[in-house]
């Protein structure tokens, strides 16, 4: 079993000074893998202090070492590419080719993407032309404390370190307990890229303990949080007192409207997408939404692909899914499986325990529900497992209620070759995001939600805006040298 008990704080590996004990656990197997130590309040402060010291020296270097220090990381996590996705895979159950490309690779498109926004950032620019001794400046907003979850690790951590680095802030990094491999390998990329002492520092813990510890702590001035809405709930009331600036990247319940027009692969390449991750993605189309008159052949196509996903271990590899995360996903998976046959949900294709063949290992059978209404409970809560609901609807204006009629606003996505329409729905649907007909978000696109998914933006230049502060200066002297 792997030892991993150390942190990285100010520049080195240190022992805990006040940790206890947890095992990591491989979803596949059910066996604990590696050892990591959860913080107490004296390496949460070591780590803070590392990096309220380190601030004055970073936030004022000049940004351009601060963007070729990035391009160093982007170099060796790349070198380190396979290395990365076996942690993942390892920690967090996401199949080896799967963790090494979309998992891994997530980590390696959003550095790039934000090393091609950071020359949109103005540093310091002039209000106006009538305005020549009125200067905005942007500057970091200190030390920030970075909270991830364990479902997309590499994904959410380079969303949040690298933009905060490039900004000028320090950090303190604590990744999900759950899945800590990864951002320990992280955490070795940037010492071998030279990020100077204390400007990066990784603590593990839980909620209750680190996390708490940083959001509420008084030398953090701001925490970008991705995880539950339950969590993000605590962390602002928690953040309160001490008034700092908090970012929230939350949970979702996408829908997925798909019109009688709609592509002949639509049902299909939203019933995978569900599954992909193993159902574990915040913008996961949960919700299927199909018009009547195709109705009865969508829930046939959506039954027809779970039957046909493949669930098999990480270590394997291939084109499957592999397990859920834990324990505790599995049972709250199956609750909720449960919850669906009891308030007469139809199921169609998968259902409650694990797959054929599989005994071991947290493995969830691909699950299609078919006339599901919006008020059951597989309809409203982020199920976060291969849990897919399907709702018929009959017009435009049905299918945008529907869509809207949720606590959450992530991302929603749109199925028609009636342009006029997408774009109808695209205006209304209130998500951060609105992805149609299969088409990706392109490259530093602003990733992030409406209502209780969340506060605020990441990737491109508006994940980097959110590092900075922004000053106003009047009586500004255009002799500066
Ligand atoms: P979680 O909220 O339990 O944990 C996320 C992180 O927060 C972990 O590091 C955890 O230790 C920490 N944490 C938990 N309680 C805390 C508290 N009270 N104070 C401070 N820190 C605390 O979530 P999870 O189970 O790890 O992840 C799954 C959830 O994350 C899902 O709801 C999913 O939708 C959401 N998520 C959202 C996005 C997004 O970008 N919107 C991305 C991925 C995951």
């Amino acid at each position: 079993m792997l030892d991993k008990r150390q942190f990285y704080i100010n520049g080195e590996w240190v022992d805990p000074r006040a940790g206890r004990d947890l095992e990591v656990i491989d979803p596949s197997t059910e066996e604990p893998v590696a050892v990591i130590s959860l913080g107490g309040q004296a390496d949460t402060d070591a780590a803070v202090a590392a990096a309220r010291a380190a601030l004055p020296g970073f936030m004022y270097s000049d940004p351009r070492e601060r963007l070729a220090l990035v391009k160093r990381i982007l170099d060796i996590y790349m070198a380190r590419n396979d290395e990365m996705g076996a942690a993942i895979s390892l920690e967090m159950g996401a199949p080896i080719d799967m963790a090494k490309t979309s998992q891994s690779g997530s980590g390696t498109w959003h550095i790039q993407n934000f090393i091609r926004a950071f020359e949109q950032v103005e540093w310091e620019a002039p209000l106006s032309s009538e305005a020549p001794e009125d200067r905005i400046i942007r500057e970091a907003v200190g030390v920030c404390a970075l909270i991830t979850p364990w479902n997309w690790p590499m994904n959410q951590v380079t969303l949040k370190v690298i933009p905060a680095l490039l900004a000028g802030c320090t950090v303190v990094l604590k990744p999900s307990e759950i899945a800590p491999l990864s951002s320990m390998l992280f955490a070795e990329i940037l010492h071998e890229a030279g990020v100077p002492k204390g400007v990066f520092n990784l603590v593990n813990g839980d909620g209750p303990g680190v996390g708490t510890q940083l959001s509420g702590h008084k030398d953090v001035d701001m925490v970008s949080f991705t995880g539950s809405t339950r969590a993000g709930i605590a962390i602002s009331k928690n953040a309160a007192d001490t008034l700092k600036k908090v970012h929230l990247e939350l949970g979702g319940k996408g829908a997925n409207i798909i019109f009688a027009d709609a592509d002949e692969k639509a049902v299909v390449r939203g019933a995978r997408h569900c599954f992909q991750n193993s159902g574990q993605s915040c913008n996961a189309p949960t919700r299927m939404l199909v018009e009547r008159s195709i109705y009865d052949k969508a829930v046939e196509i959506a039954a027809e692909t779970a039957a046909k996903t493949r669930v098999a271990s990480a270590h394997e590899p291939g084109n499957h899914i592999g397990p859920v995360v834990s324990q505790m996903q599995f049972d709250k998976i199956q609750g909720l499986i449960q919850k669906g046959i009891d308030e007469g949900a139809r199921l169609v294709a998968g259902g409650l325990g694990r797959p054929d063949g599989l005994n071991r290992g947290y493995f969830v059978r691909p699950t299609v529900f078919a006339d599901v209404s919006n008020d059951m409970t597989i309809a409203r809560e982020e199920i976060f497992g291969p849990v897919l609901s399907i709702i018929p609807f009959e017009t435009e204006e049905d299918a945008l209620r529907i869509a809207n009629d949720t606590i959450y606003g992530l991302t929603n996505y749109v199925q028609s070759q009636d342009g006029a329409r997408r774009n109808r729905l695209a205006r209304k649907l209130r998500s951060g995001m609105v992805e149609m007909n299969g088409k990706s978000r392109g490259r530093g696109s602003p990733f992030g939600g409406m209502k209780a998914s969340g506060l605020g933006r990441e990737g491109g230049i508006w994940g980097i805006e959110d590092f900075l502060e922004i000053k106003a200066v009047s009586g500004w002297s255009n002799d500066d040298a």
